[in-house]
């Protein structure tokens, strides 16, 4: 890892445990039948691993884990994703992250999040310097230490993925941030009731350009005083979990490299579609030249409202 990394990306680190069942049990019922799968999730764990398909060995993963058994598999799985994971923090009498997803016949699903040591993760476990090119926040860990990595990482781009949305602080506004949200996310966080209105509101907030995903439709983004629509790419859906993230890591990488945001859009477009070709959330699988080709192969975005 070079003393420079491309991309730190500020967020969490899950272990999902996955329950596909006949019916989902009400409160207090038992249910049988059901199978269990397991898989690497966490927003930020999920983008550092998409950011490295495109830069393996240049992104750095700023996060936490418990001091058990799972904390130091989710440190062995980063770095077997060409993720440095040496900012990762392992905090003593935590737990790693879990999810636990029950999933119905019918696609119906109940899900707890255990947050564990990413609830834990403040100001206190971010380094005084952070030395990259882009600092890549998303809001599964709190704002404190999003705030701290802010004022860590100097002349870096910052760039938030508000998910879950919450209001942003005045103090990562203050970096002009790139803004990437989903259409329910740009909702939210304007209460405005269409997509163009909330895109040109987080558009002042953060007086920077602003990304919204609309899923299989493509992207919506505001850049150079202009409103663009990017088409997505058409591919065999599977699972659509972690689109997003898949589209913010390569979105990341590709402004790191100094590529403009609509190429920036483009790579995020190539690899959120192909992440929707298999299940799971995670991205390693990926080939780098499988995403510049699939983004070169896109129709140009269109400007205007
Ligand atoms: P999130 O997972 O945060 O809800 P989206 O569903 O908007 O985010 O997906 C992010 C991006 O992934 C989309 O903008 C799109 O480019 C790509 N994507 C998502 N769903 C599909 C799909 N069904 N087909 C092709 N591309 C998709």
């Amino acid at each position: 890892m070079p003393a420079t990394s491309a991309v730190t990306v500020v967020g969490s680190i899950n272990y999902d445990i996955l329950v596909n069942c006949p019916t989902l049990p009400g409160a207090g019922e038992t249910v049988g039948g059901g199978s269990v799968s397991y898989a690497w999730g966490g927003k930020g764990a999920n983008q550092a691993v998409a950011a490295a398909v495109m830069a393996p060995n240049h992104i750095a993963m700023l996060a936490a884990v418990g001091d058990d058994a799972l904390g130091q598999s989710a440190l062995k799985n980063l770095e077997q994703s060409y993720v440095d994971a040496t900012l990762v923090r392992e905090l003593d009498g935590h737990a790693t992250g879990q999810a636990f997803v029950m999933i119905g016949d019918s696609g119906e699903n109940q899900i707890v999040v255990c947050p564990g040591a990413n609830a834990t993760f403040d100001a206190a476990h971010i380094p005084a310097r952070l030395d990259c090119r882009v600092v890549s926040l998303c809001a599964e860990v709190g704002d404190a230490a999003l705030v701290a990595a802010v004022a860590a990482c100097g002349d870096a781009q910052v760039v938030y993925n508000v998910a879950p949305p919450r209001p942003v602080p005045a103090a990562i506004l203050a970096a002009r941030p790139i803004l990437i949200v989903n259409e329910h996310e740009a909702v939210s966080l304007t209460n405005c009731k269409n997509i163009s209105d909330a895109l040109a509101t987080l558009r002042t907030l953060s007086d920077n350009d602003v990304v919204v995903t609309l899923g299989a439709i493509g992207v919506m983004y505001s850049a150079e005083g202009d409103v663009w629509r990017q088409a997505s790419a058409s591919v065999r859906v599977v699972d659509t979990t972690g689109a997003g993230d898949a589209f913010c890591g390569a979105f990341v990488a590709a402004i790191a490299d100094g590529e403009s945001i609509h190429n920036a859009v483009r790579h995020g477009v190539a690899l959120g579609a192909l992440a929707c070709t298999r299940l799971g959330a995670r991205t390693d699988w990926v080939k780098r030249a499988d995403v510049l080709q699939l983004a070169d192969s896109l129709e140009s975005p269109q400007n205007g409202h």
